[in-house]
């Protein structure tokens, strides 16, 4: 055991964990481990509480629509907590599907509305919604890369979703797109940013990739908890890796 600790909450990470979106854990604990904290891991699935003050740091992953109908009917008994933790800036990374369901809406590829828990101010419509500027019909798929507006960071990642998601007030895009599509093909914008929430399209994951976009997650987790050390300089002092 180290002095140090986080708890990280998998929100539904038997259902939702396409290409492998538990890597982000892995990327965290990487870091963690390397400036002596260790990080307790636990499921939280269908029918588990989420209790939002038992966790420094929570993952939602991505899921085809199929599974994302499944979680939705037992995110709305979650929906109080999860608002809770995020507005008391706990750090989250919500990755496609789970990305979706924080909003207010999504919508299938077959046209079925899905309701979200409206926790984010977000809504994903579907590729075939007559109302978009570029309508093609598609998959977004394929390599992307975006920068962030705030620290001029460069993200790497690979997204592929038939959502087209609109982001809302209060709202900032992790990144602009600089080729790739984002997250409606249309308005340049990639993922979300709002208090401590990351959002993305990214799979792959985007921690293992991105390490300074872990780093600095990992770092807003650890402040939160331990606010009298300088995790930011800890964190600087270790190899960041990209893959
Ligand atoms: N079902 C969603 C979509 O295609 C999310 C897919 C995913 O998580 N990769 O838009």
């Amino acid at each position: 055991m180290t002095d140090y600790n986080i708890s990280v909450a998998h929100l539904y990470g038997n259902l939702m964990n396409t290409y492998g979106d538990y890597g982000n854990i892995i990327a965290l604990t990487y870091y963690a481990k390397q400036i002596g904290v260790s990080v307790n891991y636990q499921l939280v699935s269908l029918g588990d509480h989420f209790d939002n003050e038992n966790f420094d740091f929570v993952l939602f992953g991505g899921g085809q629509d199929y599974e994302e109908t499944i979680v939705a009917k037992d995110l709305k008994n979650k929906a109080q907590q999860i608002k809770q933790y995020i507005e008391n800036d706990g750090p989250l990374l919500a990755v496609c599907g789970g990305f979706q369901l924080l909003g207010h809406y999504m919508v299938m590829a077959n046209g079925q509305k899905v309701d979200g828990i409206g926790v984010m101010d977000h809504y994903t419509t579907n590729m075939h919604d007559q109302k978009l500027t570029v309508l093609n019909d598609k998959r977004l798929t394929g390599n992307i890369v975006i920068k962030n507006n705030d620290t001029d960071e460069t993200y790497h990642g690979f997204e592929n979703h038939q959502g087209r998601t609109f982001l809302g007030a209060g709202e900032r895009a992790l990144g602009t797109v600089v080729s790739g599509n984002g997250n409606n093909g249309m308005d340049k914008t990639e993922g979300v940013i709002y208090r401590n929430v990351y959002g993305s399209y990214f799979h792959g994951p985007i921690f293992t990739r991105n390490g300074n976009l872990a780093k600095r997650v990992l770092a807003t987790a650890l402040s939160r908890k331990y606010p009298e050390i300088d995790w930011t300089d800890k964190l600087n002092q270790i190899e960041t890796e990209t893959f």
